[in-house]
């Protein structure tokens, strides 16, 4: 598939040369200002095919600055060809941590274990918490509508008190859902906040922003991720909210670096949270990314237990990319 306009490396020269010296920073404070010059551009072989729907297009794009530019068209499949999904809730109190995924609550990610679900009360310190029965078993959705009755902010009351499970059988087969991702990351004049989507992980799969654990909470509901830190609703299908060891495909890097997982919307590279040696980065700005000889500017993860894989952009991203398309069909309510 030949792209409509394909920018040479030597105009991407002839651009930054002509832009540079306006938008570079020069001065000492704060960390290194990456540049047009430096930026690595996204590359798009790195995505797994059996996660794409088509071949990655290059088409012109507007960023939220107003800049025209080169975007990476990615149409994907939301549905990980590297791993399996689930399982996500426990059906008995009795049920070990095989039975389901996690749950993040002040920091750490818990195992969703059968005894996890029957302690919620004392967990939470909220006598109201119920999931489970006198007979052991645990109040799980069990069909599409209950999945989508229970999957979105204002949960249906009457299945308050349920563990939220949404299993891939629920969705439509062959969806395909676009991302454009700018070719060449530029550094925003300031960091933009989380607002939807994060990024993509290499299978395709998008990185979501933080799931409402406020409102799934009020419901008495738990809508865990799965041990691959993902869960699917019926408008978004599989989603990322953590990342957790070991489970998405990554490039090794040849020093000890943490690999990397994806790309964050801005077209900025996503690193694991930790290194070989499982020591996090230290210098690490207020979006999660620092900068380094090897890689230029990249994100590195928090961990699974925060619900929030980067804090903001530190790049542009394309205009609209930060909102959901398309959005919930008239008469229902947004998204979980
Ligand atoms: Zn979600
Ligand atoms: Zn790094």
């Amino acid at each position: 598939m030949t792209a409509p306009i394909v920018s040479t490396p030597n105009l991407v020269l002839l651009v930054a040369l002509l832009i540079a010296p306006s938008c570079a920073r020069r001065s000492s404070e704060g960390p290194p200002q990456d540049s047009v010059s430096t930026a690595r551009a996204v590359d798009p072989s790195l995505f797994l095919a059996a996660g794409l729907a088509g071949p990655v297009q290059e088409v012109p794009c507007t960023l939220e600055s107003g800049e025209s530019t080169t975007c990476l068209r990615i149409a994907r499949k939301s549905v990980p060809s590297d791993h399996a999904q689930g399982p996500w809730c426990p059906k008995s109190v009795h049920d070990g941590p095989e039975a389901g995924g996690i749950w993040p609550e002040a920091g750490t990610a818990h195992d969703v274990t059968g005894e996890f679900i029957a302690n919620l009360a004392t967990f939470y310190g909220d006598s109201a918490w119920a999931l489970h029965n006198e007979d052991g078993t645990i109040n799980v959705t069990d069909t599409a509508e209950a999945c989508a009755a229970a999957a979105r902010p204002d949960v249906d009351p009457a299945l308050h008190n349920h563990c939220v499970e949404c299993l891939p059988t629920y969705l439509a087969r062959d969806t395909v859902v676009e991302t454009l991702i700018p070719k060449l990351p530029t550094r925003a004049k300031s960091p933009s906040p989380i607002r939807s989507n994060i990024g993509l992980a290499l299978n395709g799969v998008e990185f979501a922003a933080p799931a409402p654990t406020h409102a799934i909470l009020a419901a008495h509901t738990l809508a865990p991720f799965d041990d691959c830190g993902g869960h699917i609703n019926m408008h978004d299908g599989y989603h990322y909210h953590a990342v957790t060891s070991g489970c998405l495909t990554s490039i090794a890097q040849d020093d000890a670096h943490a690999p990397m997982i994806g790309y964050a919307l801005d077209g900025y590279p996503i690193h694991a949270r930790a290194g070989h040696d499982g020591a996090e980065p230290t210098d690490l700005d207020e979006c999660r990314g620092h900068m380094d000889d090897t890689r230029g500017y990249h994100y590195h993860v928090a961990g699974p237990g925060k619900n929030q894989t980067l804090d903001c952009f530190t790049g542009e991203i394309v205009q609209g990319a930060a909102r959901r398309p398309p959005g919930p069909p008239p008469g229902q309510p947004p998204r979980e």
